[in-house]
């Protein structure tokens, strides 16, 4: 099959890579062009683990092309992707400026029938917005069958993720469509669920929001272990041992981040706003998400004092291990409300550097060694569960740190590992330990 992709985000960029390593002739675009300069190099502007090895691969064997004419792309495709941001504006809604324009694009330049199939996350209703684009400007004999097929991907697992799905989710009025589409994921083994464009549509909102209600619910759980001392490992154990239940998700930590969870969780109480249904669970897992973020520093305030001045060593900026991506990271919130209490902030990370010093300039320091990051540090603050961090030996955080105190917003350390070391610790829903003697470095 001829595909083209539009949009080489996350999304867009890894479908593209693994629909060309499966066979296919793929063209991606995008409206930036230094991206498409730089693939064009076999270099990729993310990073995501394999998909560099991968790209380039498929760019020497001529099975994948990148271009920023869009007309190039499209005019011959057989299927077309859409894999665009869908930002959240200020209200929670989710922006489609974007999709409409990659569908106006898509009008002027197709030149015979094509299947336009819908990664981006989208409101229900807006496959059929982006069919009635293209036939406004491209109307019939010529045909543009519309299929939803949401993107289930994690990020940092996202090619292990296209070839190893839970189930691929194809929406569509159109039999042909479906047909088409099923035959382009057959090879892959993964389970196929045919539905209507509207259900598709849905289900990826109802499965973000079904997995951040997990999150909120076992943080609140925790919240109330630490205040009646039970300890929140020990509970998620014996609560995902019930099948019905599960033992994914269920680990605790200061909230979930990242470019889904927290614009589709809004997005969906506004879908449900607009046929006025008031989703107040879900209002609450926003909520909860919130006061999580908030709660490293309020600890950390609780046990230092006064912030101001003091050198706090924040490790781990991206949203999530694997990742160089920022957005909505527990980390930003974390940094902001250091910063308005005048803190000194040192920030590691082994991937997101260049995307944080996007958001935050030269308002802190940034390290890709841990050690620099605690030397002289007051306090330690952790916000994302690398393995650099968790490999991290402990005494290194005594030997270096002014004083060695942790807070573990991701629960890396067993209790009975840092109970070794004279570390002051508090992680979320679990003892804290303080009765350690703190080593003062001199
Ligand atoms: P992203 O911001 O990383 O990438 C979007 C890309 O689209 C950008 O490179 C942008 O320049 C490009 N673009 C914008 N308008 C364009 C146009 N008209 N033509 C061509 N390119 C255009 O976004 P992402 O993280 O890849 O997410 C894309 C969609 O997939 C969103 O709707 C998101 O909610 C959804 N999604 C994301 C993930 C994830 O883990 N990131 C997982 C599942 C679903």
């Amino acid at each position: 099959m001829r595909i083209a992709v539009a949009g080489t985000g996350y999304v867009g960029l890894i479908t593209g890579v693994c629909l060309a390593e499966m066979g296919h002739h793929v063209v991606c675009t995008d409206i930036r062009e230094e991206k498409i300069q730089l693939l064009k190099t076999g270099r990729s502007p993310i990073f995501e683990p394999g998909l560099e090895p991968m790209l380039k691969q498929n760019l020497s064997n001529g099975r994948l092309d990148f271009t920023a004419n869009p007309k190039t792309a499209y005019k011959d495709a057989d299927i077309i992707y859409i894999a665009v941001g869908t930002p959240e504006n200020e209200d929670g809604t989710a922006n489609l400026d974007y999709i409409h324009a990659a569908a106006y694009t898509i009008g002027v330049s197709i030149e015979k029938d094509v299947i336009v199939c819908t990664k981006s996350t989208v409101p229900v209703g807006t496959n059929e917005k982006i069919k009635e684009i293209i036939q406004s400007v491209n109307p019939p004999p010529l045909q543009a069958e519309v299929v939803s097929n949401p993107e289930f991907l994690r990020e940092g697992s996202g090619i292990i993720d296209f070839f190893n799905g839970d189930r691929i989710v194809i929406g569509t009025e159109s039999r042909e469509a479906a047909a088409i589409m099923e035959k382009i994921y057959l090879p892959l083994k993964i389970p196929i669920m045919k539905t209507d464009t509207r259900s598709a549509e849905m289900i990826k909102y109802a499965s973000n929001a079904y997995l951040a209600t997990k999150i909120s619910f076992i943080n609140e759980i925790a919240e109330i272990c630490e205040k009646v001392g039970a300890n929140i490992e020990e509970v998620a154990y014996g609560i995902g041992q019930d099948k019905r239940i599960g033992p994914h998700f269920l680990q605790t930590g200061i909230g979930y981040g990242g470019s889904c969870f927290p614009k589709d969780t809004k997005a969906l109480v506004q879908i449900a706003g607009n046929v006025k249904h008031k989703f107040e669970l879900l209002e609450s897992v926003i909520k909860v998400n919130n006061r999580q973020q908030a709660l490293a520093v309020l600890k950390a305030k609780e046990i230092v004092g006064s912030l101001k001045g003091k050198r706090v060593a924040l490790l781990g900026l991206a949203f999530k291990p694997d990742t160089d991506d920022t957005r909505e990271a527990a980390s930003l919130a974390i940094v902001k409300a250091l910063l308005e209490e005048d803190a000194n902030i040192i920030a590691f990370d082994p991937a997101a550097i260049p995307n944080a010093r996007k958001v935050f300039g030269n308002t802190i320091e940034f390290t890709m060694d841990i050690n620099l990051a605690i030397e002289d540090a007051d306090i330690a603050i952790i916000a994302t569960e690398w393995d650099h961090i968790k490999h991290f030996p402990l005494e290194r955080y005594t030997e270096r740190m002014k004083s060695a105190i942790i807070i573990d917003g991701r629960n890396c350390y067993s209790l009975q590992d840092i109970s070794k070391h004279p570390i002051t610790y508090f992680s979320i829903g679990r003892p804290a330990i303080i009765d350690q003697p703190k080593r003062i470095k001199n």
